[in-house]
């Protein structure tokens, strides 16, 4: 089954108002390939979530940085995800490894059809070490044997595996030629015009 390249760009905690609005600037004015070959999702810190929406191309989607996973309520500081459906924002991103480790989140999947799934190993995450592509392809393999036997052979073959640990310009083209990786998660450099040049690794 094909599965369409996805990249995500994880702004993580970073930015001002400025910075976003540069940031949406770079990425409204690029070329990249159409919504048939790459599907492009960026990731602000909630509080800028209106402003990239009201700013950001169509054509590009928007995640969320977490969310509340039960309904609203008695629950200072959190963000629940019917709120997020309410504001248009179609994708979250749950499980980071940096918040595992700082907040103690844990595995609690249900929809499998609507989830892409982020291969990260934790030393590469903004550190400058990157998987290499076999590092990389071996893992996603095993990911996929894992959805096969646990889940379904259907989950295996549709859901999209992305690689995130330090990508950028010069090393996504070799990562995105691997059969089974089906993408980024980009944390540093999706703060930056390379972003777009890992975009175009789709192609
Ligand atoms: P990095 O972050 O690209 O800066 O290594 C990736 C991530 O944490 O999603």
């Amino acid at each position: 089954m094909a599965r369409k390249f996805f990249v995500g760009g994880n702004w993580k905690c970073n930015g001002t108002i400025d910075d976003v609005k540069k940031i949406v600037t770079m990425l409204n004015e690029s070329e990249v390939p159409s919504e048939d070959i790459v599907e492009v999702v960026v990731s602000p810190p909630f509080v800028f979530l209106p402003l990239v929406k009201a700013l950001l191309r169509s054509d590009f989607a928007i995640a969320a940085q977490n969310c509340w996973v039960r309904r609203g309520g008695a629950f200072t500081g959190e963000i629940s995800a019917e709120m997020l459906v309410n504001l248009g924002i179609p994708w979250v991103i749950l499980g980071h490894s940096e918040r595992r480790s700082l907040l103690g989140e844990s595995n609690d999947i249900t929809h499998w059809t609507n989830i892409v799934l982020a291969y990260e190993p934790v030393w590469a995450i903004g550190t400058g070490k990157v998987a290499t592509p076999a590092q990389a392809q071996e893992v996603h393999v095993g990911l996929r044997k894992w959805l096969s036997e646990y889940v379904s052979s259907e989950v295996a073959s549709s859901t999209r595996i992305i690689y995130g640990g330090s990508v950028n310009a010069a090393n996504c083209k070799e990562l995105a030629a691997q059969p089974d990786v089906d993408g980024f998660l980009v944390g540093g450099a999706s703060l930056k015009p390379e972003f777009v040049d890992i975009i175009k690794s789709a192609a």
